[in-house]
This record gives C-alpha cells, sequence and structure tokens, in this order.
C-alpha cells in the first residue's frame, strides 16, 4: 500500500544531505556529535538549551546538514531492514591510535550495502600514539583508497575532543554533497521516516520525523506505520517551534493517536479519512501476520 512518489525533474530544488556517524565502539562519534551540535550553538542560533530528538541540523556557510544523532548502525541497519532509508552520506570514525576494528569493517559494509558513499574521518590525531597512515592503509583494503593517494575516499584528520578538523568534515560534506546533487520537490504533501518515538507523559505520543520530501505543516494529516493523527506542534533540538518543515528538516512532532515505530515511513494525507483507513489497514494486516506467525 506505499504510494510511490514521482516527481517532476523541474519541481526538484536542492536539499540538505542527511549524514549517519558510524564505526567502533568509544571511536568518538558520540564525542564528534556533541562537538558538531556545540559548535553550531556557539556560533550564537540559540541559548544552547538542547533536547535530544534524534537528528539536529546546521548551517554551515549558508547551507545546512542534518545528522541522525543515534551514533552506531544498529539503528542505520534495523530502518534499514523496514525499508527506510534516510542516510545520503556515512561518516565512519575510526580512532587514530586504534585503526580499524571490527565493528570499523560492519559500519563500512553495511554503508557499501546500502550504497551510501563514506567519509572517513580519522579521529584522536590529537593522541601521542595517534597513527593515521595506519588507518588509511588498513582501509585500503576495504576498498576505500584515500585521495590523497589517487583513490576515491575522502579522508579528513579530526580531534573531536580538541574540536578540531570540525570546519574541514563539513566542508568534505558539502564538497560531497554538491556532486550528489541531492534533491526533493518541497511542494507537495510530505512524505518521511521515523527515526524515534516515545510516550511522553505531558505531550503524548512524541516522534522526531525526517522530512525526505514536500513539506510538513502544523494541522497536517498524517499517517505513521499504523497510526495516524494531526501535527499539533513541530519543535527541533534547540527547542524552536516550526509552523513547516522541509526536505532533510528533522522535526519532533506531537498530535499522533499512538505511538509509531522507529523506522515507519510518515505520510501527509489532505483528508482524515483517507489517512484513518490506511491506518486501519495497515494495523488489521500487522495483527494478521501475528496470528499467522504465532499458530
Ligand atoms: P563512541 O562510543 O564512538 O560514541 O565514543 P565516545 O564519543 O563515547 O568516545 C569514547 C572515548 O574517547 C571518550 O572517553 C572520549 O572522551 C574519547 N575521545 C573521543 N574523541 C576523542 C579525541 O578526538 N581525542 C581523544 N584524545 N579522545 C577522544
Amino acid at each position: 500500500d506505499e504510494i510511490e512518489i514521482v516527481d517532476d525533474p523541474k519541481d526538484l530544488v536542492k536539499r540538505p544531505p542527511i549524514i549517519t556517524i558510524m564505526g567502533h565502539v568509544d571511536h568518538g562519534k558520540t564525542t564528534l556529535l556533541d562537538a558538531i551540535r556545540k559548535a553550531r550553538v556557539v556560533e550564537g542560533e540559540a541559548g544552547g538549551i538542547t533536547q535530544h530528538i534524534g537528528a539536529y541540523q546546521v548551517n554551515w556557510n549558508g547551507d545546512k546538514i542534518t545528522f541522525i544523532d543515534t551514533p552506531g548502525h544498529a539503528a542505520f541497519t534495523e530502518m534499514r531492514a523496514r525499508g527506510a532509508k534516510v542516510t545520503d552520506i556515512c561518516i565512519l570514525v575510526v580512532a587514530a591510535d586504534d585503526g580499524v576494528m571490527p565493528q570499523t569493517v560492519e559500519a563500512l559494509e553495511h554503508a557499501k550495502a546500502a550504497k551510501v558513499p563514506i567519509i572517513v574521518a580519522v579521529n584522536k590525531v590529537d593522541k601521542p600514539t595517534a597513527n593515521p597512515e595506519n588507518v588509511m592503509n588498513e582501509l585500503s583494503n576495504y576498498d576505500l583508497l584515500p585521495e590523497a593517494w589517487g583513490g576515491k575516499t575522502p579522508y579528513v584528520m579530526v580531534s573531536a575532543l580538541k574540536r578540531q578538523g570540525l570546519d574541514e568534515l563539513l566542508d568534505v560534506i558539502l564538497l560531497l554533497s554538491e556532486i550528489e546533487e541531492y534533491k526533493a520537490n518541497p511542494n507537495r504533501l510530505a512524505k518521511g521516516t521515523i527515526i524515534e518515538a516515545s510516550l511522553d507523559k505531558s505531550r503524548g505520543p512524541v516522534a522526531t520525523f525526517i522530512v525526505e520530501t514536500g513539506t510538513l505543516k502544523v494541522g497536517d494529516i498524517v499517517v505513521a506505520g499504523n497510526t495516524y493523527g494531526k501535527v499539533r506542534t513541530m519543535t527541533d533540538d534547540l527547542k524552536r517551534r516550526y509552523e513547516e518543515a522541509g526536505p532533510a528538516s528533522p522535526v519532533e512532532v506531537t498530535g499522533l493517536n499512538t505511538v509509531p515505530q522507529a523506522g515507519d515511513i510518515f505520510m501527509a494525507f489532505s483528508d482524515e479519512k483517507t489517512a484513518r483507513q490506511i491506518a486501519a489497514t495497515r494495523e488489521a494486516r500487522d495483527r494478521e501476520n501475528e496470528r499467522k506467525f504465532t499458530k
């Protein structure tokens, strides 16, 4: 029952890239995500009070970049298993003192399977034991030959802890985005992916949406997995409220009737009746499947 969206190429406009950070445990994914977020907050965009909603967006030299704020590839693979493809580019974080580890290999294999381009962030270059060249050598065995060595993979030397190399990393992301030309049609009903969802004591079901195409508006009727509702509020990680959210925007949405699942696709509809019917059909289908499997 998924509705395929086919846009006229002339309606497509540039949209921000959506980035996932992957890599071995303790190689610095969380520190890097925090450092990028803080670099923006320091720019004075807001008071600095942030909430975790599973994704955030930064402005860099006049362009926006969206980061999925759940490090590790568990979320990535689960969403992919559910048919969602939310990531445009994977940042593979490798600690320069540790080198390639089992989860580094898993992460790069997931990115390759999903045909998502990889940028390698060689992290912890501030450490005396850092050996970036070793990382480049090891990853060359996995088809990630550095550009500097005549290959195709961009490598950026960073220290997430000391906040070094972040500007260059953001530059490289935008450069790659220019080449890949990510586009969407903002002038249609929104479609996208749920990346997090939970039940809030006071606000009811809350879910973080990443809009892939179209523009989501307060008051829109949305179906998300088996649930539906009317968008009541949309906020970002800085608690700023929005009336509209365009392609690649991450927003926390309230107004759904029940809690959807991470990886669910959401779609906006012009009328509530259709939305209710689709949600009910899906629920019935899921119940039927459950019945079959538990027999
Ligand atoms: P994750 O498991 O990949 O999310 O890794 P974390 O971000 O939690 O980092 C693991 C540890 O490495 C923490 O103690 C960090 O402070 C440290 N760390 C992260 N980035 C750097 C860095 O650039 N340099 C140094 N020296 N330590 C770092």
